[in-house]
């Protein structure tokens, strides 16, 4: 009998955009004359930068001549990008980070979605809440939480962020082995201070725990003493991964590139406490169930790397930080508290005691407007919505101008 992973049952019913999407369509349908303006789900409108489009075709010319053409590449990546990224994202900043350890994928969900499989069952696991849904999903999945008990599972140590703690992981109570960071964070779009994180690499090395870092949102740090990677931090390269993405720097969420620092230095334990090199595991992690990024589009993104790159994805990145800078001055007129939105693309609104669904309903009844339910990324985002700066100008300032009229 062909038997069923019975992990997935343990997953909450609904998808939290497939729930959105499904208010909205019904809302439309009921109300076809009403421009519906989504700045719900994080996904990016603006084009790919003119550098990367000129690449990504010279890439795809390179494959239609016998003597250019390119098979099976490295399924770490091709060392053209690889040696880009350690010198203008690490080297450049003081972090003591090689070409070789760092892994090129199709994106960071799949990365930080399949790092768990490295670990053993019952480790302990400790994850912000509220935070990206895929680090817990994945870890639901591969049966290391126990029942979905009053809005959490079992076994799980969740690091609630909540006001009381400006929103910031704070250090758990009981030992854990296995700690999820997102910074800048998503939803709250808060940001970690090199305080903050030197905080966890001392936990980490102390605890002989190990840290997945998620810097998806790194580009929008404009705060020149926030650091950018976690490595800036001393004996960061022992304890801790991170994961990279050009989806929201380089507009490449349908173009689909990351990648994954794993540092040689990085260990983890045997059951007889000798210590294995992480590196070499997800080394072999990846040449066993990963075939390589196509390379037209690793073409694509080395061209961010170039003069050109780096100002149009800047431009990019600053033309979606003054859409949140307009939302947030929105926030403040409606006489809303809300974090977010200075280095990082999400707007995260207290919503003055409304459940987060019902904010929701709310704003997509009154003004026509998308937001996301807090609720959808944790327990403690239950009295929040995440307004997202991905859309364009026009629409930003059309929405935020609804929002008034429906609210004042
Ligand atoms: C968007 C996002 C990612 C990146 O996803 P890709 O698979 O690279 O498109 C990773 N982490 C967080 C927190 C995100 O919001």
């Amino acid at each position: 009998m062909i038997r069923a992973n019975e992990n997935y049952q343990k997953l909450k019913a609904s998808y939290l955009f497939s729930d959105i999407a499904r208010r909205v369509d019904q809302f439309q349908k009921e109300n076809p004359d009403i421009r519906v303006i989504r700045l719900g789900i994080g996904d990016v409108t603006r084009a790919l930068p003119p550098a990367v489009v000129t690449a990504f075709h010279k890439g795809v010319d390179d494959m239609a001549d016998d003597a250019t053409f390119r098979g099976y590449g490295p399924e770490q990546g091709y060392a053209f990008l690889r040696e880009k990224i350690a010198a203008h994202d690490y080297q450049a900043r003081g972090a003591d980070i090689s070409a070789d350890e760092i892994f090129v994928s199709d994106g960071a969900k799949c990365d930080t979605g399949n790092f768990q499989e490295l670990f053993a069952k019952d480790i302990k696991i400790a994850i912000p809440d509220p935070v990206y849904p895929v680090y817990l999903d994945t870890n639901v999945m591969a049966g290391r939480t126990g029942e979905f008990v009053d809005g959490r599972y079992k076994d799980i140590v969740y690091l609630d962020c909540i006001k009381e703690n400006r929103f910031l992981p704070q250090l758990p109570e009981t030992p854990v082995d296995l700690i999820y960071l997102c910074f800048p964070n998503n939803p709250t779009g808060t940001c970690a201070s090199k305080a903050d994180l030197t905080q966890w690499v001392d936990y980490a090395r102390k605890n002989h725990a190990l840290i997945l870092f998620d810097a998806a949102y790194e580009s929008f740090i404009r705060d020149v003493s926030l650091p950018r990677s976690i490595y800036e931090i001393d004996g960061a390269g022992e304890v801790a991964v991170e994961f990279r993405s050009f989806s929201k720097t380089a507009g490449f969420t349908g173009t689909r590139c990351g990648f994954t620092v794993v540092p040689k230095e990085c260990r983890v334990f045997l059951n007889n406490g000798e210590t294995v090199s992480l590196h070499g595991l997800w080394n072999r992690r990846q040449s066993t169930k990963f075939n390589g990024v196509s390379y037209p589009v690793q073409k694509a993104a080395e061209a961010v790397y170039t003069r050109e790159g780096q100002a149009q994805i800047g431009e990019l990145t600053a033309g979606y930080l003054e859409n949140a800078d307009i939302i947030g001055k929105t926030m403040v007129d409606l006489g809303f508290d809300y974090v977010g939105g200075d280095n990082s693309p999400y707007i995260w609104v207290d919503g003055q005691g409304r459940d987060s669904w019902d904010f929701f309903d709310l704003l997509l009844h009154k003004a026509g407007v998308v937001c996301t339910p807090g609720g959808g990324f944790g327990r403690c985002g239950s009295p929040y919505i995440r307004i997202s700066a991905f859309n364009s100008r026009e629409n930003v300032v059309d929405a935020m101008m609804r929002m008034k009229e429906a609210l004042k």
